[in-house]
């Protein structure tokens, strides 16, 4: 009587199940949710070195234009010189790349991982596939251009708890509220309209090629959307403005008046994964289409 022999333990062998289920649940996790699944060179996909979008002054012009001409989609092309330049393109200028052959070198890239490539390339056309011009439209005014932003990515924000920047503030300088008309940078269909406690009054536009493109703050819209509505690059969306940072539809003042611009991705692992706008939007000012103001 009294064998307490750990092998003779009801507990030892529940224990065991449970450690064994929980492996278990780690090893398909790893093998079938791989978050290393875009991973092509250092980084993945995930990582803020593919988020940064560090395109550089002039590069994705050349990119943008010169890919078809090379044989390469958009994404390919960004997805080749990105990787090549260890996703930091800033140190290159004007699509002055030091590869001869855009081709030999998108296949020298695509031979190390197909599959990840072609994954990447798809992230990369995802972003650049339907960008068609600058939020704010230029006007005729001498105070229409009288705003600017710079690389504010992953810059500290602490309303609602300490967190990061995902996206590029255009500010207005001296204008005020209600001034500058923003418009749509796509085509596409608008996805969430209305008050958010962070965005204020915002808009939320899915893009045919996937991207989420996401305008907060907004002072006014320039008519009640609704989800579903059917949106053209350049179309009137709204005006800038200082709302949001309450739970109080219609707050204004809490900070300058500005655009907050966002790009968001769905990918294998993220419902919505933000990537830097600022070098696209670089790329988009020689794109303003014109508006009377
Ligand atoms: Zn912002």
């Amino acid at each position: 009587m009294g064998n307490r022999k750990a092998s003779g333990n009801p507990g030892f062998y529940l224990g065991s199940i449970l450690l064994l289920g929980i492996l278990l649940v780690f090893m398909v996790d790893f093998f079938l949710g791989n978050p290393l699944y875009y991973q092509l060179g250092e980084y993945t996909a995930e990582e803020d070195a593919f988020r940064a979008m560090a395109f550089g002054e002039g590069n994705l012009k050349e990119i943008l234009s010169m890919a078809g001409e090379n044989g390469l989609s958009a994404g390919e092309a960004a997805c080749a010189f990105m990787v090549e330049a260890d996703y930091d393109l800033t140190e290159e200028k004007d699509g002055h790349f030091t590869y001869r052959s855009w081709h030999s070198l998108k296949e020298a890239i695509e031979k190390r991982k197909p599959v990840e490539f072609s994954k990447l390339s798809e992230a990369y056309e995802t972003v650049l596939s339907d960008i068609r011009c600058f939020p704010i439209p230029r006007g005729d005014s001498e105070e229409s251009r009288c705003y600017g932003y710079s690389d504010s990515w992953k810059a500290e924000r602490t309303y609602g708890g300490e967190r990061y920047h995902e996206g590029t503030d255009i500010m207005d300088i001296g204008n005020g509220r209600g001034f500058f008309p923003v418009v749509s940078v796509s085509d596409g269909t608008v996805e969430h309209v209305g008050w958010l406690e962070l965005g204020g009054w915002r808009i939320g536009i899915r893009a045919p090629g996937g991207a989420y493109f996401y305008y907060a703050h907004l002072d006014s819209y320039d008519h009640e959307f609704f989800p579903g509505e059917k949106i053209r690059a350049g179309q009137l969306l709204g005006f800038m403005g200082d709302s949001g940072y309450s739970p109080v539809p219609g707050t204004v003042g809490n900070f300058d008046v500005h655009l907050h611009f966002g790009i968001y991705l769905r990918t294998d692992h993220y419902e919505e994964l933000a990537v830097n706008p600022y070098w696209i939007l670089k790329y988009l000012e020689e794109k303003q289409v014109k508006y009377s103001y």
